[in-house]
């Protein structure tokens, strides 16, 4: 677990068109951020920037006490969570959350053991045999945060991670997500652009426009403002 600070950290893309202009504010340790605004304000590219898929042009990002601009993603103790689900088709549920651990080395005993962890936690034992082709989108969806969650990372990131469900999913689905977060009290940056998924799971809310933050604020304040 980690905080995430962002020290005045601008992007500007290579065809001068500013993603983020100066963003400057910091993500408590064991914190659910949610990052809220319209389509093309910057949300995505901010997270991308934590993760390392992004290159940072001016400033710094800190996650914990290091600056991780020039840490390669697989280096920056983070997972992201996409909202495509982004799982090998090929593969197994189990085999889908143990890819990632295996790549890395890790013993075979110690990916079991946090392979079944995770498949309990997010109740997805019955379907560690089957192939994402054979999951409702929920469960893929649920398979994607289990994929996360066996990294133990410092920091979740997720990306609109309901925006391909339909309602009953996406509540559902939801409720998973702000279990999970109690459950390992990890820091996460949620990228949304739905105002009741803000309200409901963020513990602090940045509202961004045009590539500036406009505002950070527990969700109740935020909306009670004029
Ligand atoms: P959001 O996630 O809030 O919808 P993004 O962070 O994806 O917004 O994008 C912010 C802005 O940066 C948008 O106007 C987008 O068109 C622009 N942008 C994103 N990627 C690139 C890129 N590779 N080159 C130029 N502009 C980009
Ligand atoms: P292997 O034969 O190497 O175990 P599998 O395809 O059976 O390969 O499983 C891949 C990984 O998925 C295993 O290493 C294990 O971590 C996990 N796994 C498979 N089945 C289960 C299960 N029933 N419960 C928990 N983890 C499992």
């Amino acid at each position: 677990m980690a905080k995430v600070r962002f020290e005045h950290v601008r992007k500007v893309y290579e065809n001068g068109y500013v993603g983020v202009a100066d963003a400057d504010f910091e993500i408590a340790h064991g914190e659910m951020l949610v990052l809220v605004g319209p389509s093309g304000c910057g949300k995505s590219t901010l997270l991308r920037m934590v993760a390392g898929l992004e290159s940072i042009t001016s400033g710094a990002l800190a996650i914990g006490d290091r600056i991780v601009n020039d840490v390669s993603p697989r280096d920056r103790d983070i997972a992201m969570v996409f909202q495509n689900y982004a799982l090998y088709p090929h593969m197994s549920v189990a085999e889908n959350l143990a890819f990632g651990l295996r790549l890395r080395g890790t013993p075979k005993a110690e990916v079991d053991r946090r392979v079944a962890e995770a498949a309990t936690m997010l109740d997805l034992g019955r379907m560690l045999p089957l192939k994402p082709a054979q999951l409702s989108g929920g469960q893929r969806q649920r398979v994607a945060l289990g994929r996360a969650l066996v990294r133990q990372p410092a920091v979740f990131l997720l990306d609109e991670p309901l925006s391909n469900l339909d309602a009953k999913l996406r509540l559902s689905t939801r409720v998973e997500i702000a279990k999970l977060h109690r459950a390992v009290g990890a820091t996460m940056i949620y990228v949304t652009h739905d105002q009741i998924e803000a309200m409901t799971l963020g513990q602090r809310i940045v509202v961004m426009r045009d590539g500036r933050v406009q505002q950070i604020d527990a969700p109740m304040r935020l909306y009670e403002r004029p």
